[in-house]
């Protein structure tokens, strides 16, 4: 199991009830402004870093599990209400982790913006950065239109 292997990246929710590591360096990181991202925070956009799931573990407590899509859940502390993570259902997807629940979020800088099409028109942010709309990749397309949202 993951307690010989050496963690990257650790982080955890506000009240230190649920912890996680990576064990890779976090990948993709990237902001998604959509809706669901939205609301899921509360916040403007959710911040994201993922890896492999083989490589991302919950190292102290379990977090609550909102099924927020037909493909995808969240994660969050249920004592605290910490978001705290974003994954596929998909095996081979990543499990993503919120950037600002890492111990160190300032090395993991956002790379991509997804979910422009739901940005809050004053959201000025990270403007050198590439930007892409809900599945605007035709390869991901497809996948996307199967998305229904169970948001309330
Ligand atoms: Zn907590
Ligand atoms: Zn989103």
């Amino acid at each position: 199991m993951s307690e010989d292997r050496v963690a990257v990246a650790t982080g955890g929710c506000q009240c230190g009830a649920v912890r996680y590591a990576l064990y890779v360096t976090p990948q993709k990181a990237h902001v998604c402004h959509c809706r669901m991202c939205q609301r899921a925070t509360g916040g403007l956009f959710a911040a994201l870093a993922g890896a492999p799931k083989a490589d991302v573990a919950w190292t102290r407590g379990s977090p609550a599990v909102f099924r927020s899509s037909n493909l995808a859940t969240r994660q969050f502390c249920r004592d605290c209400g910490t978001p705290l993570g974003f994954a596929y259902d998909l095996p081979e997807a990543r499990a993503y982790v919120t950037i600002g629940s890492l111990d160190h979020p300032e090395r993991v800088p956002v790379l991509m913006q997804y979910g422009v099409e739901s940005q809050l028109p004053w959201v000025t942010f990270n403007e050198h950065v590439p930007t892409e709309e809900t599945a605007a990749d035709p390869k991901v397309a497809a996948f996307f239109a199967g998305l229904r949202s169970l948001q309330g």
